[in-house]
């Protein structure tokens, strides 16, 4: 199918039937099961409030067995030599990158992002697969320097079972881009997608079943209880969340018990500065792009929702976004001219329509959008790319995490202060800077507390540079060799050998 050549430009559900995943049940053991009497949930297609599919969730006896079955596939996958393993991952990617136009459909009418942005998350996914793929050789120890007659060496051994829950805001990306460092590493994995995005992992695993040994991938879509008995579970190694911080802590709670090792990628407020000498065009522009309206509506971990320029370009930077903000079309996500889709869920509607609201209510300066969809989108949960100036420091917008396409602009003029802001708050994913002098651009760098830092950039991820969150961001560093030893453990074994 050739979505682009055919120019599809309406949602009904019924058009894209042919997309759905067959199987609506749970995947593990390489066999497919169905759910406890009455344990089904309605996937909405969140543009216009059509029923898509029913889809199976977990009870804590699906989890059982789905933890069962991967523990008995690991011994051998993990024997299997890195490079066989390597063969299997690309196997998948190959099978997702074939299947990739239909995929990308379904993630559009599952999540409301649009096609474009879709399309360009299964190449992204599958590149980041054939990248783990392809550092199956690099999982090394090293050797101690000992006196004559001994050997040490320190091997890098799997954990066992991972557990891998995931966000709705890219749904088929995080399906695979998740499973493929544990895999790599010799794990086996049970996989939870969002229950507000569930259907592509479903075709995943449609893709794949015939090509994995049974066990080595499960996958069980579910709710929050399905995600805390894995969390509690004590045939689950490990536990590797992309979420929100307060089910990061919940999930650290729950793993106490059975010590498991946790990997957190989680929310983030993150700030963009623009500096005196930044050319106030390019700044604006890197506000936009920052948001990820066109690809996510803005639900993105890494959006650069707090923006703080300098009062001498400020008012330039405040016309040109809102200048380039009303300019953004709100459409129908299947049609690959949308450039900015709906919001996911009826709850991420009322929470960001909730934070918008507010900030009207309280006379924050608003210079572009702060409706909803008009026309045949009021159906679905569309909101405008909504930006507010002049937002006091201490505003819940220029504090805590909307996860929705509003952007919060603040004024700067003593660099202390600024810090002082930036830094104030619990989050610590990521930051831009703006700025043509390198002595201010590294000084910023080094003063800014975040895992992953743009100089005169914005939004854009680099495979091989560790992605992750200082404070409580996130623990841990993912798409980079480190993810890969996120999922091993080093084993010590010290040979006294005979004369
Ligand atoms: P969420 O935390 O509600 O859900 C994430 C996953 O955890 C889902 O599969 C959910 O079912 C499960 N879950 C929820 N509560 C649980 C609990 N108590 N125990 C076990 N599992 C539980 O997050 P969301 O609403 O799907 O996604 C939005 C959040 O994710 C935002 O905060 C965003 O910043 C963050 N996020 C972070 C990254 C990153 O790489 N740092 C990427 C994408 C999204």
């Amino acid at each position: 199918m050739n979505l682009m050549a055919q120019g599809k430009t309406r949602a009904s559900s019924e058009e894209w039937r042919h997309v759905l995943p067959t199987n609506l049940g749970l995947f593990y053991g390489g066999e497919w099961h169905s759910p406890a009497a009455g344990r089904t949930l309605p996937v909405l297609n969140p543009a216009n409030g059509d029923v898509l599919a029913h889809v199976a969730l977990a009870d804590r006896e699906h989890v059982d067995r789905a933890v069962a079955a991967a523990n008995s596939a690991f011994p051998a996958w993990a024997a299997l030599s890195p490079l066989k393993r390597s063969e299997y991952v690309r196997g998948i990617a190959k099978r997702v990158r074939e299947a990739g136009d239909e995929l990308a459909m379904l993630d559009a009418l599952d999540s409301g992002n649009p096609l474009k942005g879709m399309l360009l998350d299964i190449q992204m996914g599958s590149t980041i697969m054939e990248y783990f793929a392809g550092l199956s050789t690099e999982i090394k120890g090293s050797t101690i320097p000992m006196p004559g007659g001994v050997l040490n060496y320190v091997l890098r051994e799997p954990l066992g079972v991972v557990a891998r829950l995931v966000a709705f805001n890219h749904p088929l990306l995080f399906a695979i881009a998740k499973i493929a460092a544990p895999l790599i590493a010799g794990n086996t994995v049970v996989l939870k997608p969002s229950e507000h995005t569930p259907l592509s992992a479903l075709r995943l695993a449609e893709l794949v079943q015939d090509l994995l040994p049974p066990g080595v991938l499960n996958i069980l879509n579910g709710d929050r209880a399905a995600g805390e008995a894995l969390a509690t579970h004590p045939g689950v190694a490990s536990i590797a969340v992309v979420g929100s911080i307060a089910t990061g802590r919940a999930v650290m709670r729950a793993g106490a018990e059975t010590l498991k090792r946790v990997t957190l990628e989680l929310g983030g407020k993150n700030a963009l500065i623009g500096y005196p000498d930044a050319d106030p065009a390019k700044v604006a522009a890197g506000c936009v792009k920052g948001m990820n309206f066109d690809w996510t509506a803005g639900q993105s971990c890494g959006s650069t929702s707090r923006v703080l320029v300098h009062e001498s370009i400020y008012s330039e930077v405040i016309e040109a976004v809102s200048d380039l903000v009303g300019k953004i079309r709100l459409g129908q996500p299947t049609a690959i001219e949308t450039e900015m889709g709906c919001l996911s869920s009826q709850a991420q509607f009322e929470k960001v329509t909730g934070y918008i609201e507010g900030a009207k209510r309280d006379g924050v300066q608003l210079v572009a959008g702060g409706g909803r969809g008009r026309g045949d989108l009021e159906r679905g949960y569309f909101v405008e790319p909504t930006v507010f100036a002049d937002v006091a420091p201490d505003h819940r917008i220029a504090r805590e995490e909307i996860f929705g396409p509003v952007l919060s602009i603040l004024k700067w003029s003593d660099e202390a202060a600024l810090f002082e802001a930036v830094n104030s708050v619990p989050y610590g994913l990521t930051a831009s800077v703006w700025t043509n002098d390198l002595s201010t651009a590294h000084r910023a760098a080094a003063r800014i507390q975040a895992g992953y830092i743009w100089i005169n950039g914005s939004s854009s991820h680099f495979l091989g540079a560790p992605f992750g969150g200082y404070k409580q961001s996130g623990l841990g560093r993912e798409e980079s060799i480190e993810e890969l030893h996120e999922f091993t453990q080093l084993k010590n074994v010290n040979v006294t050998l005979s004369p």
